[in-house]
């Protein structure tokens, strides 16, 4: 009988869950919208709105036009009624979003903020933060949480980050970092919140790599709606695939990493730490800039192709270079092809769609997603 009766109350969570994610994805919508489009009977779909009305989720605004008979409660969500902040960790910058349950950007910024490993530092991030949020007054009530955007191997199991050269940090119990903010946080890996923010909306069935080209290299395997952690949270760790035996020494000690290669500062240094003047350059026929993405790109279609090869699947472009190279993605895409063993094109790789602060907002929505799986 519990069993049972269980069921009946997962069955009635799971149909509210589809009906305000439903809402959400659309601007305006009437009860017989949403029971045509979930297939749930019209006295099912009422009842829940009138639940999520009265949980301040769903907002009514007039009526709908109609062609006939009653007018429709005009139905949209509350988008704005529970936001979430993302914050990006790198080594010399933080990145803050905030996000709404659409997952929309509210607003976001970029500082210059060295990292160093002690309190002093997630203290000033926190009043960054603080600071960051009161620019236009923003309800603190409302924030369901932060997520944030770690550059190194994040440990779920045990709760710390487990590694993080580029920063210099080992064992760091998540708990060291989130006893500065006011808000429950999550840890991601850098490129698990690039993907993250570039799947969650996808089609559930979407599967592809995500290789992240920022001022470190890192991957993640988006598949099913969510990120693949491996055996030991180092799931596409692309940045450590020797692409070079007896090649540079990389930042992790070893030679020949694809990190060495295919760093965004590979590019950027070249032109003042401007990556959107390597782009510039290299438009105008730039010789320097030429030369580099030359060989950039020589690293960059191996590390692809070698990838494609294993996961038979869309290898999406992001960080910094995915998001800027622009139109250069073809000169990837071509070079791709000509290294493939089974003479398909380099459709399959292609640059990220999330541009603007990705990490800080896939660690965002990561905190918006685990809200919607509740309501
Ligand atoms: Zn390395």
């Amino acid at each position: 009988m519990d069993g049972k009766k269980e069921t009946n109350i997962e069955v009635k969570k799971r149909n509210r869950n589809r009906v305000f994610r439903y809402i959400c994805s659309q601007g305006t919508v009437s009860n017989p919208d949403i029971a045509y489009a979930t297939q749930m009977s019209l006295p099912t779909v009422t009842q829940i709105t009138k639940e999520l009305i009265g949980q301040g989720l769903v907002e009514e605004n007039g009526e709908l036009q109609s062609t006939g008979g009653r007018r429709a409660k005009a139905l949209s969500a509350a988008v704005n009624t529970k936001l979430a902040l993302g914050l990006d960790i790198t080594k010399n910058h933080i990145g803050m979003v905030l996000a709404n349950l659409k997952g929309e950007i509210l607003k976001y910024g970029r500082i210059y903020k060295p990292h160093a490993h002690e309190d002093t530092y997630y203290r000033e991030v926190s009043g960054e933060l603080e600071q960051f949020l009161d620019e236009d007054g923003t309800d603190r009530e409302r924030i369901l949480g932060m997520g944030i955007s770690f550059p190194g191997i994040i440990d779920l199991k045990r709760e710390m980050i487990a590694d993080s050269h580029i920063l210099g940090v080992k064992f760091l119990p998540f708990e060291a970092v989130t006893r500065f903010f006011a808000w429950p946080c999550l840890f991601l890996n850098d490129a698990n919140a690039g993907a993250y923010a570039e799947g969650i909306h996808s089609g559930d069935r979407e599967r592809f790599f995500y290789l992240s080209l920022s001022n470190t290299v890192g991957g993640a395997v988006f598949s099913a709606g969510g990120l693949e952690q491996g055996n030991s949270f180092r799931c596409g760790e692309a940045g450590h695939m020797t692409v070079m035996p007896e090649g540079e020494t990389c930042y992790c000690g070893k030679v020949g990493c694809l990190d060495v290669y295919c760093a965004a500062k590979r590019l950027s240094d070249l032109f003042g730490g401007k990556l959107e003047r390597f782009f510039e350059e290299l438009d105008r026929g730039d010789q320097t800039a030429v030369r580099a993405w030359e060989t950039y790109t020589w690293y960059l279609a191996l590390a692809v192709n070698n990838i494609h090869m294993i996961l038979d699947c869309d290898v999406v472009l992001g960080g910094y270079v995915g998001s800027c190279m622009g139109a250069h993605i073809q000169d990837i895409q071509s070079r791709v092809s000509e290294r493939n063993t089974f003479q398909e094109g380099g459709a399959f790789v292609r640059p990220c769609n999330y541009k603007t602060e990705a990490a800080a907002l896939g660690a965002a929505l990561n905190v918006i997603e685990i809200f919607m799986e509740q309501v």
